[in-house]
């Protein structure tokens, strides 16, 4: 593709990347196909989905096609060799996150390990065990989430509420789109059982202080779950230093399959916890009068596993290793600068979220005056550009900055200067097609 990108005044600030694109594209087989009739495919939605490299990919076939069994059942040698791996790679994804093992609970997808801790909490109040009842949530107690929470994790909190007669309150928005810190003091309180926050916006970009927020629960006796769905893939993430109870996060998003996700907790307080899910696999004991439960994780993976897809996140981790999440945060930083640079500097365009990038991660939702979303992401999208528009599933964030949704770009590690500047030159063809030329778009 010809660069005809039109630099800003002063030059671009195009410092070299920390990853080798180059190289990193070979190891990820979608990125060699092409779309929209021969074009490159510039695949700038990692943040809904990521692609899978090579090794995730014959990671998940050679479990099926060598190891197929269900894991901790069956006293054959598959049996063995599929809990082998399954329980290896849960060892291999508790050393990325700096936890424990028995510390690292298998779920679908965020989505669904935040409602595992939403249904516990409501599952407390009327549990028989009576050491799983120090976590209920009830009348009277209080949810804190923010303003900035995908619906993953605020329409659990309202669903949990609707079940327990609890309140949810939440924190606001800086008008620069970071979260507003002011009111921490009231909105986190003695009422508070829980605050859930992510800790990077998935449409603003923001990465939030969560030291004030785990410092003021702790000083209220809350617990508090951490969103990962947008950090852990792009950022080192320990959970020692986050100082949480729960983190959560989709492996689909960092290079894994779809269909696994993580919820890893405090041991002491996932033991705490009554199970969400019921069925095989997490008893211990069963009667026909009833039955008790195996100690965390087990309790909270109810039936067979997805072993191939746990299997497949523990090559995704071991890539991401391989490349050092230290430099695929910088990586992300540099294209992060270098798109806020371009695309602001493009008449008629506006960065909803942090304008620089100090605490912020590759994720740039933008508008262009005169010209809808879902217009721009179809011109881009005949171009080969993917990228994603709407509401981004944080409706309340849109609403806060009062469009009706925004176009996002999101960066990888193969994403490199060139996806860029095709998706700043799409912008402007975008002006173009539609002629609202940036002159226009300024007037
Ligand atoms: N939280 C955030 C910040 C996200 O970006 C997403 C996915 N877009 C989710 C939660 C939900 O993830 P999943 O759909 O994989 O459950």
């Amino acid at each position: 593709m010809t660069q005809t990108v039109s630099r800003p005044a002063g030059g671009a600030h195009r410092p070299p990347l920390p990853l080798d694109v180059e190289a990193i594209r070979a190891d990820f087989p979608i990125l060699s196909r092409t779309v929209r009739d021969g074009k490159r495919l510039v695949y700038l939605d990692s943040g809904a989905t990521s692609q899978k490299p090579r090794s995730v990919l014959d990671a998940e076939r050679d479990f099926y096609e060598n190891h197929n069994a269900a894991p901790h059942r069956g006293a054959h040698q598959l049996a063995e060799e599929a809990t082998g791996l399954y329980e290896a790679a849960r060892a291999r994804i508790a050393d990325f996150i700096g936890a424990a093992v028995e510390e690292v609970v298998f779920t679908r997808n965020t989505t669904d390990a935040v409602n595992t801790v939403a249904y516990a909490l409501s599952n407390a109040a009327t549990a028989k065990e009576p050491s799983f009842r120090r976590y209920a949530v009830g009348q009277g107690d209080e949810i804190v989430v923010t303003e900035m929470e995908h619906h993953a994790n605020l329409v659990p909190w309202q669903q949990l509420c609707e079940r327990t007669g609890a309140t949810l309150r939440w924190l606001g928005l800086t008008d620069d789109g970071r979260l507003d810190l002011s009111d921490l003091g009231t909105v986190v309180n003695e009422r508070t059982k829980l605050v859930a926050v992510t800790q990077q916006s998935n449409i603003l970009g923001t990465i939030n202080p969560l030291e004030p927020i785990v410092a003021r629960a702790r000083e209220v006796g809350a617990l508090v779950l951490v969103d990962g769905a947008q950090s852990v893939p792009h950022q080192p993430v320990d959970v020692a230093a986050l100082g949480a109870d729960f983190l959560v996060f989709s492996g689909h998003k960092m290079l894994g399959p779809t269909g696994v996700g993580v919820l890893w907790g405090r041991y002491d307080v996932l033991d705490a916890l009554p199970p969400f899910l019921t069925g095989g696999s997490m008893i211990e004991v069963v009667r026909m009068e009833g039955s008790t439960f195996m100690p965390p994780p087990q309790r909270f993976e109810a039936g067979v596993p997805m072993t191939a897809q746990v299997v497949g996140l523990g090559a995704a981790v071991d890539y991401l290793q391989g490349l050092g999440m230290d430099r695929v945060q910088a990586h992300e930083e540099a294209l992060t600068a270098y798109a806020l640079e371009q695309l602001q500097a493009v008449p008629g365009v506006t960065v909803i979220g942090p304008p620089d990038t100090v605490a912020r991660g590759g994720a740039v939702s933008f508008t262009v005056e005169g010209i809808h979303p879902h217009d721009v992401g179809q011109v881009l999208d005949d171009l080969g550009i993917a990228v994603r528009v709407g509401h981004h599933c944080a409706w309340p964030v849109v609403r806060r900055y009062g469009v009706p949704a925004t176009t996002r770009a999101t960066f990888y590690v193969h994403t490199g200067y060139d996806d860029v500047d095709a998706l700043v030159e799409g912008v402007r063809s975008a002006q173009r097609f539609f002629g609202v030329t940036p002159e226009e778009a300024t007037a």
